[in-house]
């Protein structure tokens, strides 16, 4: 179909159907992109949503209707072909096409990779009773294995395996999370709110073994045990395994297209060496030019923003580069946190707002040697995460933030 033979604009190519490939497309329209667009995934389903997976969708009742990121009718709409349930086997560079599982290609001026990443996979392979939480199919999985048993226990104290203890506590679940690290959110969130953090499970019931890793899980699904490395023994019905995820970028080898855990970009995502090849979502290592570092963010705001500056690129004739003030929520038992920049290796922190509330309603501020922000955390408190963004996009000192914030009214109880 639609190949370059013909001396037809080819249009764009866009593989990987989730958030960030569907917002580009739809960037695209919005920037006035006339040419032809064709989104490739490999999952059956129409594009779907991640961040309720492991919340809302996961705990019931919100339905998949809900999770949808465009419809068939609105695709038609915007001129936005869909190739779902197949997947892309390969990129050809030199004649500009890109290959699909089922033996077809697809010429293009421009392609766009949005392939994301998979759940790292589970070390331990006991005859059932494994679930790891990255698709819509793994969260439905899930949800049934958590109304039919109760102990359940979590692997990975990063952001999915909390967010999957705190949906699993309130459908009445007895659950015990794992983790090697004595403070498992500190990577994202700083020393100081990550303790916080770390104690949340326990007000809410949830057992933790911190500072303990996962040595060996034997059983089947109903009669699990879970061996940690100090020897003790978890018995469970489930275990769920939230040990981070793999970029999908395996498609890509040989390709000439290059790879470093992700697919390395410059600064305005083009690929590097690749003419008219851009990269955007969890997939795409790029050149940060605030940071002067290449970076992968696996955030959903991230895939959405870095979706639009792809879509800006491939339109105007000006590039812009992207530098995106970082931001990645998550909701947690009764909290929602919020956190922009780059939090962690702080050389100092300072605490705003209403510390002693059950839940806090408080701001973490991170800075540098130089007392510069480098980034900020908040937990229930939304106005002071909207003004923490704007702080830390303007470089701003420690000291003025702790006046701008102080300054702030803390949001009452309730
Ligand atoms: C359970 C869960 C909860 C989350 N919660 C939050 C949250 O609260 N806050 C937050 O900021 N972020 C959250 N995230 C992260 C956020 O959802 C991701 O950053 C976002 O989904 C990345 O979008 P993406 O389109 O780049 O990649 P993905 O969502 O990984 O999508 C990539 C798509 O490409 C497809 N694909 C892969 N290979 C091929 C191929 N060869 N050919 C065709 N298609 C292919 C994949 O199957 C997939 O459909 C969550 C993620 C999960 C899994």
């Amino acid at each position: 179909m639609g190949d370059r033979k013909g001396h037809q604009p080819a249009g764009t190519v866009i593989v990987g159907a989730s958030v960030a490939g569907v917002r580009a497309a739809q960037a695209l329209r919005m920037e006035g992109y006339e040419g032809r667009i064709v989104v490739i995934g490999d999952e059956p389903d129409p594009p779907y949503d991640k961040p309720p997976l492991s919340k809302q969708y996961l705990s019931g009742p919100m339905d998949a209707d809900g999770l949808l990121l465009i419809s068939s009718d609105k695709a038609a709409r915007d001129g936005i072909e869909l190739r779902l349930g197949v997947p892309a086997a390969g990129l050809d560079p030199d004649t500009r096409e890109v290959s699909l599982a089922d033996g077809t290609t697809i010429g293009y001026d421009h392609c766009v990779i949005a392939t994301g990443a998979s759940a790292r996979p589970s070390p331990w392979r006991p005859r059932s009773g494994i679930h790891l939480l990255r698709t819509r199919r793994d969260s439905e999985v899930l949800a049934r294995a958590l109304s039919r048993h109760r102990r359940v226990a979590v692997i990975g104290g990063g952001f999915i395996g909390a967010e999957v203890a705190s949906t699993a506590a309130a459908k009445g679940c007895d659950v015990v999370v794992i983790d090697p690290l004595p403070n498992p959110l500190a990577r994202s969130v700083g020393e100081e709110l990550g303790r916080r953090l770390a104690g949340l499970h326990a007000r809410h019931g949830v057992a933790t073994r911190f500072g303990l890793g996962a040595e060996a899980v034997s059983g089947v699904e109903g009669d699990l045990t879970v061996t940690l490395t100090d020897g003790q023994t978890i018995g469970a019905d489930v275990a769920v395994v939230g040990i981070g995820a793999v970029c999908n970028d395996g498609w890509l080898a040989g390709s000439g297209v290059p790879l470093d855990d992700g697919v390395v970009c410059d600064e305005f995502c083009r690929v590097r060496g690749v003419p008219s090849v851009f990269a955007c979502g969890d997939v795409a290592r790029w050149f940060h030019p605030r940071h002067q570092d290449l970076v992968r963010v696996e955030h959903w705001t991230n895939a959405v923003e870095q979706a639009a500056c792809v879509a800006h690129n491939i339109v105007a004739g000006r590039p812009r580069a992207y530098e995106p003030v970082e931001y990645v929520w998550s909701d947690q038992y009764d909290i929602r946190l919020q956190v922009v920049g780059r939090p962690w290796n702080a050389a100092c922190s300072e605490t705003v707002g209403d510390t002693s509330s059950v839940p806090e309603r408080m701001a973490v501020l991170y800075g540098d040697e130089a007392g510069v922000m480098t980034g900020a955390a908040t937990l229930n408190w939304p106005r002071a995460l909207v003004e923490c963004r704007r702080l830390f996009g303007g470089g701003a000192r420690m000291d003025v933030a702790r006046q701008v914030l102080g300054a702030l009214r803390v949001p009452a109880l309730g």
